[in-house]
């Protein structure tokens, strides 16, 4: 197998039981998931205890230098001191060090986290929009359709604005541009929903969203009684 899934090898490093058999016996082999894993771990180690100073970056001197006059602690000797004004100062520098230590390791929190949920959430792309408009009989209808792509993966999300009856349910449809063809994405419950778009769908030729009102119990097929639709376009 390939190197393993770096989402994967966050959550292993997070001490997350997710990865399969066959990844842990690639990580017992791989030095270069090993060392990933270990490197991700030192992270979420330093980024959870916020006490580590030791684990910490020194912050470069001019980091330092922007704090101390900040705060109003020129009085750092640019020239040798006398050994009491070196031991009168070192206090609030220690303290000064230990606040901004605790500061980076904050830092170190927010981009661990950060980072994380970027990795466990891929971001979806719009590929396509929609704007559904109601069907006659059923007036004040419409609606929205975005087709967006996420890992690798095709999904269309709808919104619905209809005064609906109680009775029966709402299904989602792609229609084939020619109206030769149909296929149905699922029940959509409320007014928004998100469903999954079979890979072998061609959306070259699915480019029409409908909402229909189905009678339950009814025929498994488009009953014929569509509130909104609307053609999708590239976003
Ligand atoms: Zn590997």
């Amino acid at each position: 197998m390939s190197h393993i899934d770096p989402d994967v090898a966050a959550l292993v490093a997070m001490g997350e039981p997710v990865a399969t058999a066959a990844e842990r016996a690639h990580l017992a082999e791989c030095a270069v998931c090993t060392a990933e894993v270990a490197s991700l771990a030192r992270t979420v180690s330093v980024g959870r205890s916020a006490v580590g100073d030791a684990a910490l970056l020194t912050p470069p001197p001019r980091v330092w230098d922007a704090i101390s006059s900040e705060l109003g602690f020129d009085e750092t000797p640019a020239t040798p001191a006398p050994p009491h004004a070196v031991r009168r100062g070192s206090r609030p520098r220690r303290r000064l060090v230990l606040a901004l230590a605790g500061a980076v390791a904050a830092v170190a929190i927010v981009a661990g986290v950060w980072t994380t949920a970027n990795l466990l959430t891929p971001r979806p792309d719009i590929v396509s929009e929609a704007t559904l408009d109601g069907f006659p009989a059923w007036q004040g209808a419409e609606g929205e359709a975005v087709l967006e792509k996420v890992d690798g993966h095709r999904r269309v999300l709808v919104t619905l604005d209809a005064s609906i009856p109680a009775e029966g349910y709402r299904e989602v449809w792609l229609i084939a541009s020619d109206g030769s063809a149909l296929v149905s994405l699922g029940v959509l419950d409320g007014t928004t929903g998100a469903f999954a778009v079979p890979d072998d769908v061609d959306l070259s030729k699915f480019t029409l969203v409908d909402i229909s009102q189905e009678e339950t119990g009814g025929d498994p097929g488009h009953s014929g009684d569509s509130i909104v639709r609307g053609e999708l376009t590239p976003a």
